[in-house]
Formats: C-alpha cells, sequence, structure tokens
C-alpha cells in the first residue's frame, strides 16, 4: 500500500483524550465550567478583555457582524483571496461584501487600494490575516480611524503570529479565531471572538445562546433572535489542553516551514512564501506559489502528480468573487481582481503540520523539484 503524506493531520495527545474523558464522566457537556475557563484562559491568551467560545470561526464572525450592527445597506471592505467565510458573513446579514484585490507578496489586503473603495455607505473592513502573515495594522488601523469604520479581524488563520511583537487577534474592535481540525490549535470544530468591548462580547454570548440574557438568565426567555452556536464541554477541555501547548506547536510548525525553506531555495519557477520584517509566523499553511509562466492547468497537473505519489497538495485558495454563487449574486468576472486571480492559478500547498517528518519533508521536496 502507498505511503500517503496526508496536506494536514492535528496533534492530539493523552492530555487532549484524558481531558475529554474527564468531561464524559461529569453530568455538564455544554455550558460548564469548561467554557468559562476556555474562554477566561483565551481572552488572556489573545491579551484581550472577553472571549466568547462559539462553535466554529464562522459563527464567530457572524456573531460579530451582527453585534457590530450592519446590515442591508451597508458596505464592508474585504478580501477576494481568503477562505469564503470572511466575506459570507457579510452576506448573511444582507450586507454587500466590497473586495479590495490582495497586494502580490502576502496576499493580503492590499492597504494602498482601500481609500478608494470607502463610500458613504462603507461601516467597517473584515481583515484576515492570510496564511498566518499579519496586514500592515498600523496602516489598516489608521484608515479605520480616519473613516471611522470598524475592523474586524479575521485572525483564524493567525493564532500564534504577531505583527511588531503584538499577537494577532489584538487589533480589530472584535477578532476571531477558529479551531478546525487543520487549525494550529483545534477542537474538532469550534471558535472563538475576543473584544475589549463589553458590548459586543455580551451580544455576542448572547445570541450564540438563543439569544437568552447573560446573567440569570431564564431557560425559555429570549430576550432578541439567537442561535445555537453554542461549543460544547468536550470541545472547551480539548481547547484548554491545547492552548496550553500552543508555544510547543508553534515552535513545531515554525520548523516544518524552516526545513521547506531551506530545501526549496533556488528551484527554478518556485516562489516562497513571503515574510515581512514586521511580522512573525506561526503557519497555518506552508503555500508556495509556481511562477507566472505557468497556467493554472499546470498546477493542477503538478497537485495531481504529487497525489499519485501519496503526496497531497492543494491549491489555496479559490478568489471568493469567482465562487459560482457570488458571480451570480454581483455579476464579478475575470479579470475583476487580478491578483487574487493570479495567486489562485499558481498557489499549491504542501502537506504541513506539527510532527511531520524531515524524511518525508524531502519526499515532497523531491517530487515537487521533479514535477516543477
Ligand atoms: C478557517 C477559517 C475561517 C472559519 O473557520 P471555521 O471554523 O471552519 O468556520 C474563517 N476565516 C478564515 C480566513 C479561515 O481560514
Amino acid at each position: 500500500m502507498m505511503r500517503i503524506i496526508p496536506l494536514s493531520s492535528p496533534d492530539i495527545t493523552n492530555r487532549e483524550r484524558k481531558a475529554v474523558l474527564d468531561v464524559l464522566k461529569t453530568r455538564t457537556l455544554s455550558l460548564g465550567p469548561k467554557l468559562r475557563e476556555f474562554e477566561e484562559r483565551f481572552a488572556e491568551y489573545a491579551g484581550r478583555r472577553y472571549a466568547v467560545g462559539v462553535n466554529s470561526g464562522t459563527s464567530a464572525l457572524h456573531l460579530t457582524i451582527r453585534a457590530l450592527g450592519i446590515g442591508q445597506g451597508d458596505e464592508v471592505i474585504t478580501s477576494p483571496f481568503s477562505f469564503i467565510a470572511s466575506a459570507n458573513c457579510i452576506l448573511y446579514e444582507n450586507a454587500t461584501p466590497v473586495f479590495v484585490d490582495v497586494e502580490e507578496g502576502t496576499l493580503n489586503i492590499d492597504a494602498r487600494k482601500i481609500e478608494e473603495k470607502i463610500t458613504k455607505k462603507t461601516k467597517a473592513i473584515v481583515v484576515p490575516d492570510m496564511f498566518s502573515h499579519p496586514i500592515d495594522w498600523d496602516v489598516v488601523l489608521r484608515i479605520a480611524r480616519k473613516h471611522n469604520l470598524k475592523v474586524i479581524e479575521d485572525s483564524a488563520e493567525a493564532l500564534g503570529s504577531s505583527y511588531k511583537r503584538k499577537r494577532c487577534g489584538g487589533f480589530g474592535d472584535a477578532s476571531v479565531f477558529a479551531f478546525y481540525a487543520n487549525k494550529q490549535m483545534t477542537t474538532g470544530e469550534g471558535g472563538v471572538l475576543v473584544t475589549d468591548d463589553k458590548n459586543i462580547a455580551d451580544l455576542a454570548k448572547s445570541m450564540s445562546n438563543q439569544g437568552r440574557r447573560v446573567e440569570n438568565g431564564k431557560w425559555l426567555e429570549h430576550v432578541r433572535l439567537g442561535y445555537n452556536y453554542r461549543i460544547s464541554e468536550m470541545q472547551c477541555a480539548m481547547g484548554i489542553v491545547q492552548l496550553q501547548r500552543i508555544q510547543e506547536i508553534v515552535r513545531k510548525r515554525k520548523r516544518v516551514a524552516r526545513l521547506y525553506t531551506k530545501k526549496l531555495q533556488g528551484i527554478p519557477g518556485l516562489e516562497l512564501p513571503v515574510v515581512e520584517s514586521y511580522a512573525d509566523i506561526s503557519w497555518f499553511v506552508y503555500v508556495v506559489r509556481l511562477s507566472k509562466s505557468f497556467s493554472r492547468k499546470q498546477r493542477d497537473t503538478i497537485i495531481a502528480a504529487m497525489a499519485r505519489k501519496g503526496i497531497q497538495c492543494s491549491a489555496y485558495f479559490q478568489s471568493i468573487h469567482l465562487q459560482p454563487f457570488y458571480r451570480v449574486l454581483f455579476g464579478y468576472k475575470k479579470g475583476d481582481f487580478p491578483i487574487a486571480e493570479s495567486a489562485s492559478d499558481r498557489t499549491i500547498a504542501l502537506p504541513f503540520f506539527n510532527n511531520l517528518k524531515e524524511q518525508d519533508i524531502d519526499t515532497v521536496v523531491q517530487s515537487l523539484k521533479k514535477f516543477v
């Protein structure tokens, strides 16, 4: 049987297993002490006053949009090159996503192009830190302040990264993290919203729990429209351990990234990830790009050839504006955001996880060399 080198793999130890089993010995499987502890620890880690644990990063984004009162008729600036949730959360509330093309190096929103997209209707900006790389926050926050925009920081890929020595998740009016199994830390599914604004935290908390009151809430009294976006005690127990291990996790990811960067140096036709001097990266993924002489089809052929060798790679990400339903809703077409499109034609995410062996890294590098 062919040995598989997977694209990603969660790093779960006996500590996580024991923590989950301990919860299963109790009668409280939701809304209990593990949620409170996870929120307290997470807020402290992120350097924020409040944390609200929920069932996914997408839920945390949705609650942020709602808590900020963004809705019909409002415009929200965001990136066309991201995981789709960072734009969808704007659509959930019938506001309009306004895309600003990314910049070539980091694939983050090009801050120089933000102001030309601001109108009287612009209420906020959703900023994803793409592939763990922080945007130039000083610039973004200056623009937001000048135009009185709310900032929603999508740090789903940036747990453990920092900008000028300050942790990602510390810049937005609210910031979100996500804990799907391929993220730096995982709870299986899960997410969290962090903020220093009590009003945002309370609204998000209430809406995540069917609109119940946050303090002394009655189970069958609902004071606003809410959702069931709750995260279970088992997930929180797992999250507490993963968070305690975050430094170890980031250290392991930096090791893998360092090895890739060393071994992939100087391969013609291959561009390696850019890291700006202001950034410290926790490496959600390791994404290389083929040079511009390659077509999308050639890229896909390389990914398929790697797969036949048991090496799982992926094309990260596809431009949001060209997703079928965005084309239908907004009439977007090829050429609207050329840098995002060019990147999505040329990216290859390589197998990347904490315990990836050097020998497997060598296998990936050898195959990539051969096929490129
Ligand atoms: C993973 C991710 C999310 C959402 O995460 P889920 O927990 O899967 O809902 C949001 N934004 C970005 C940029 C992500 O990478």
